[in-house]
């Protein structure tokens, strides 16, 4: 069971064999110790293997039952909210979401909150593309702002009004994940985009799909 793996690596639990099961009331023998058995939101820990053979919280025949699961048996531990967090990060990410994550964190450190914040008023936070307000409050809206050349390695889009769209969140996701073009055509606009960053950002667009 690779899951038991992780987690007991992601959280440096420091068992010998590490096993995982959702529901956590079934589980293979554990065969090194100290082990440990982990359900989804937490652990029962076994320092050794005649701790482990004499507990009378669990049934060991050819398969390890637990009648009510760990999380029902004394010494079992709760997850914190952070090690949740860090499993849910490490383990249910994919691959694409990692890739968004990165792409969002390099551009909030490199981006100029103030040009953002312009463009956001310029559209009364209006998504540029769809149309969208989002309300959160009275005279409050909510919106974002995409970079169509991305900051940051490998793109180096610069941080400039004429490479900003104001977005919103649904948009911008799309954006992000090249899963729609752009067309200056058909977007609202009351500023400048530079032709060359919307060409940039269809040209991704195509080597995705090819
Ligand atoms: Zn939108």
């Amino acid at each position: 069971m690779m899951k038991g793996r992780m987690i007991n690596e992601i959280l440096q639990l420091g068992a010998a064999h590490a096993l995982y099961f959702h529901q956590g009331n079934w589980y293979h023998h554990l065969k090194r110790f100290p082990g440990v058995l982990i359900d989804s939101g937490g652990y029962l820990w076994f320092e050794t293997k005649e701790k482990f053979a004499n507990s009378k919280d669990i049934k060991i025949k050819e398969r390890v039952n637990i009648y009510g699961g760990i999380s029902s048996k004394k010494g079992y531990i709760k997850f914190s909210a952070e090690q949740l967090l860090k499993i849910e990060e490490e383990i249910c990410s994919t691959d694409e979401e990692v890739a968004l994550r990165k792409l969002r964190t390099t551009n909030l450190v490199l981006r100029n909150i103030g040009l953002a914040q312009k463009l956001k008023e310029t559209y009364n936070y209006r998504c540029q593309i769809c149309g969208n307000q989002i309300p959160i409050g009275t005279n409050n809206y909510y919106a974002e702002v995409h970079h169509i050349k991305p900051l940051g390695k490998p793109h180096n889009g610069p941080d400039v009004l004429e490479n900003m769209i104001c977005v919103c969140p649904n948009c911008h996701v799309l954006l992000d994940y090249n899963a729609i073009f752009l067309s200056q055509h058909s977007i609202l606009s009351k500023h400048k985009i530079k032709k060359e960053f919307v060409d940039y950002h269809n040209s991704q667009l195509k080597a995705k799909k090819t």
